[in-house]
């Protein structure tokens, strides 16, 4: 079989190496790290910076594809790979979808709806941005957030200038805040030949702004569930993206579906994929680097629900796993990682269940039993 390259360490990786190496494929991951949830179940792992350009140059020549499961490698690293490699996807894609301000006005040009921003650059831009956005608003940085990392609430001018300075003065979007009835999210998956599948709307809320728990499929109406997987397509068509992407959404009390933002890999909405679908986001990313047909998407149960399992759930010691996997349908995905900080993401719990109501009740009542 052929050797795969990873960017990037995290569970992604990890996720996306344990599925090609189901059907295979050998697995190369290349990071800062050492011991990494992607290297402790590759084939081999590479430790080095991303600006050690020879080392990814090297890295490179070593796999067939490359395929990334951290978006915000930089354009060099990108271009640092060559062209003897595939790279998907492309470096394009990334290079839109790691920096909000070039990620807002892509989704805005291509008449996809986001919330009312303005971009910032300068104090004077704040100022005027915040008068036509209007408060509250919400300042986020361009680059290298993730888990609501760089992102300031502002209610008035001078909170703006505050927030603005917490965030460094760095180029930064301001948008205005969405009173959303819920959040939704749609994995889409896209072949080198432009054939896409998805897996419907996927219902997901937000605890200290971290992913908590995601419930599929979501209890939206129809109609606006569609409206979401017309959007997140259109998004990736006009990115020419190959491999998955990840499109978060708000949905208004009015049913109006707006954008959040895009992520140019698989999700962690999209994990229940692994157990309740015939063919899993990390799949269906191999499946698209390798130029593979994609899979079907359809479930193999009525309904899913994930609940994210961050390093809290150790503060009491060793969790209660037993407990969890007792209950039916209960699944455990761990990490590999070794030190449970506060809000890290070590692990995740799957339920299925013939509803959504029922699936969510359960994995949220195997995560209580995991620290009882
Ligand atoms: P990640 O990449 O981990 O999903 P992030 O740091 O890129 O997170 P966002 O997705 O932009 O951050 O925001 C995190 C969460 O904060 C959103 O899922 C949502 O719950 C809330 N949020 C962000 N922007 C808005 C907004 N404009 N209006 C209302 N809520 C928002
Ligand atoms: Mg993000
Ligand atoms: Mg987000």
């Amino acid at each position: 079989g052929a050797t795969i390259g990873v960017l990037g360490s995290g569970q992604l990786g990890r996720m996306f190496t344990i599925a090609a190496r189901r059907l295979g494929y050998r697995v190369h991951t290349f990071s800062p790290d050492q011991d990494s949830p992607t290297g402790q179940v590759a084939d081999h792992e590479v430790t080095a910076s991303y600006d050690d350009l020879a080392a990814v140059a090297a890295f490179a020549r070593q796999v067939s594809a490359v395929t990334f499961e951290f978006e915000n490698v930089p354009s060099r690293t990108v271009d640092a790979l060559g062209s003897d490699t595939l790279v998907r996807p492309s470096g394009h894609a990334l290079y839109v979808t790691q920096h909000r301000v070039r990620e807002k006005q892509f989704l805005a040009g291509a008449g996809i709806p986001v919330a009312p921003f303005a971009i910032v650059q300068d104090a004077a831009a704040l100022d005027s941005g915040l008068a036509r956005v209007g408060v509250p608003a919400i300042l986020k940085t361009a680059s290298f957030g993730y888990d609501g990392k760089g992102q300031v609430r502002v209610t008035n001018a001078d909170a703006a200038a505050a927030a603005w300075a917490t965030i460094g003065w760095q180029p930064a979007v301001l948008e205005a805040v969405v009173d959303f009835a819920c959040e939704v999210s749609v994995v889409v998956a896209r072949g080198a030949d432009g054939a896409m599948v998805d897996y419907g709307a996927i219902e997901n809320s937000h605890r200290n702004h971290i992913l908590d728990v995601s419930v599929w499929p979501a209890r939206v109406p129809a109609e606006t569930a569609r409206k979401a997987v017309t959007l997140a397509r259109a998004a990736c068509e006009a990115l020419d993206l190959v491999g998955v992407l990840c499109v978060e959404m708000f949905v208004t009390h009015a049913g109006d579906v707006v954008v959040n933002e895009l992520a140019p890999r698989p999700h962690n909405s999209g994990h229940l994929t692994i157990d309740a679908h015939v063919t899993c986001q990390f799949e269906q990313q191999l499946r698209a680097v390798c130029g593979l047909p994609l899979g079907t998407t359809a479930a193999r149960v009525p309904a899913a629900a994930m609940a994210n399992l961050l390093g809290d759930v150790w503060a009491g010691g060793e969790p209660d796993w037993a407990a969890a996997l007792a209950m039916p349908g209960v699944k455990l995905h761990l990490y590999g990682k070794v030190e449970a900080r506060p809000g890290r993401k070590m692990g995740h719990l799957t339920a299925t269940a013939s509803s959504p109501d029922e699936a969510e009740s359960l994995v949220r009542e195997a995560r209580r039993l995991l620290t009882r």
